[in-house]
């Protein structure tokens, strides 16, 4: 009768297991405003196990040298400490440029880590590099079957996709956060010019992974390929202008999923491999559903070929009505059915828990109190829905655009909270920036209150026809400020 023993590697193994059940059942508990924060934690618990069970595998095989063993440690306090900072300090509305950053580091994490397995790669070695030697031996030349195409394939892909989402992440960071304008650099940005990149990184990879027999070759393709995807990272992302940026992060969000996938490969790291599979998949699926909100074509986005969009400012308005809170206060204390629709601007005025108590009020003299939410309302998917959430709004109250469109018309109140693209019937005309992003109809409501503090323009930088229609009041105020007035006004009622 045999025995079973249980060795440290099982337990590795076991670990890795229960970090990737964490990981799944973290992001489908993403999926819902209640269970989002545990889900978050969970997921986080998950990432904790793996990195001791990875530290583990390391102390026990000592697979890399006995110095990296030595930096372990302090690349974990490093890493941990920036991350809890940066996370801690970012403001909400922040939060798209900073994803976008994350996203980069990952690549450049898949980046590196696949560079590094380079040497491996070599089946004559000239001495190029010092890690190569160790892997002749006596045994000569080694041919790629003894490598394995499965490897060679995988460490060309983790430096293409890698380097691609480090650049393209960095891009779409600066543009977010407003310190690069444009969308063109010399020829990089024009789709003939991604395409040439695409076929050089195709190359070059093939070279690389394939054909290359010296070290001192390798260093040349695999060196070539990082400048080149680095390039195309830039040129694919660069002419993505405003509105289209939420999609073009989403995609890169998968993208360094991907990328983290196939460095799984190169290391043969199962946790790896599911983990980058999760991301990869849950990515492209958020910019499939992103590409639905804003009507825009996923083939598109994948070749970089959107189009920037206009940024106006105030332009020739006509017939515009504003109103203060006192005299809109009657209207809302008479309404039976008011529609809430949450944009930036609440956002940036933090005015969710002033929502709330205007929300207690008018459910109390007996009025329906409902909020349509958006898919891409505020900066980040999800953003409208994690305030009122904070806000304690009850969930039942949110609804999404396709359930909410046809309520607009028997309302008697669309109330639109720093909201602006969402709701732009602009969307409706051919030839505007928007044409076919599915927007909030609530022009279709008896009165519309619009609450912002100008007659500026949104994300999308365009005129909204919304502000000059004949049932539309303006409501010209910071939205926590005009909502603490409009909850005084309607409790004076
Ligand atoms: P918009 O950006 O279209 O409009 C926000 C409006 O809020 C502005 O017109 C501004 O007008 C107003 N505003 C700003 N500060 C305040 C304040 N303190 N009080 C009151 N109003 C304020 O927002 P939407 O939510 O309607 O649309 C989101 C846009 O952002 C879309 O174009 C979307 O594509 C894009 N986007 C979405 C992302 C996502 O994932 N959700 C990510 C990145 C971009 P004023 O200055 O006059 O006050």
């Amino acid at each position: 009768m045999s025995i079973a023993v249980i060795t440290s590697d099982h337990l590795i193994e076991l670990a890795y297991m229960a970090a990737a059940v964490c990981f799944v059942v973290g992001i489908k508990m993403l999926g819902k405003v209640r269970t989002a924060n545990r889900g978050n934690n969970l997921a986080a618990l998950g990432m904790a196990i793996a990195i001791a069970a990875t530290s583990l595998f390391l102390l026990v095989h000592e697979r890399w040298d006995t110095d990296t063993l030595r930096y372990l440690p302090a690349a974990l306090l490093v890493g941990s400490v920036a991350g809890y900072l940066l996370a801690s300090r970012v403001p909400m509305t922040a939060m798209p440029e900073f994803v976008a950053f994350f996203n980069g580091l990952g690549g450049a994490a898949s980046m590196c880590v696949a560079l590094a397995e380079v040497p491996k790669l070599a089946r004559q070695n000239d001495g190029f590099f010092e890690k190569t030697a160790d892997l002749f031996g006596a045994g000569g030349p080694r041919t790629l079957a003894d490598i394995g195409v499965d490897f060679a394939i995988a460490d060309s892909l983790s430096i293409l996709i890698g380097a691609v989402t480090f650049s393209g992440s960095m891009i779409a960071y600066a543009k977010l956060a407003g310190k690069v304008k444009g969308s063109r650099w010399g020829p990089l940005g024009e789709t003939w010019m991604n395409v040439v990149l695409v076929l050089v990184c195709i190359g070059l990879a093939i070279w690389g992974g394939f054909f290359a027999q010296q070290t001192h070759h390798l260093w040349i393709a695999n060196g070539g390929l990082v400048l080149a995807s680095l390039v195309l990272g830039l040129g694919l992302t660069l002419p993505i202008g405003g509105a289209d940026m939420p999609v073009a992060i989403a995609l890169l969000n998968s993208y360094s999923g991907i990328a983290g996938m196939t460095t799984g490969f190169v290391l043969r790291n199962n946790l790896l491999i599911v983990a980058g599979s999760l991301v990869g998949a849950s990515g492209i699926i958020l910019t499939q559903v992103m590409c639905k909100a804003m009507n825009r074509s996923l083939k598109n986005v994948l070749l970089g070929v959107m189009g920037d969009t206009a940024v106006g400012k105030e332009e020739g308005y006509v017939g515009v009505k504003s109103s203060g809170a006192e005299e809109l206060a009657p209207v809302l204390a008479a309404a039976r059915s008011v529609i809430i629709v949450p944009g930036y601007g609440m956002a940036v005025a933090q005015a969710q828990h002033k929502v709330r108590e205007l929300d207690n009020v008018l459910t109390k003299l007996g009025c329906d109190v409902r909020y349509a939410i958006h898919p891409v309302a505020g900066r980040m998917p999800g953003h409208m829905n994690i305030l009122l959430a904070e806000a304690d709004v009850p969930y039942e109250k949110l609804k999404e655009l396709d359930a909410i469109n046809a309520e607009f018309a028997n309302a008697d109140v669309a109330l639109v909270l720093g909201a602006n693209d969402v709701c732009n019937p602009a969307a409706e005309v051919q030839g505007s920036p928007i044409y076919g992003m599915p927007v909030l109809e609530v022009w279709n409501a008896r009165t519309v209150i619009v609450v912002k503090r100008s007659l500026g323009s949104g994300y999308a930088g365009i005129k909204n026809p919304l502000f000059e229609r004949t049932n539309t009041q303006m409501l010209f105020a910071d939205a926590k400020k005009a909502l603490e007035e409009l909850v005084a006004a309607v409790k004076a009622q």
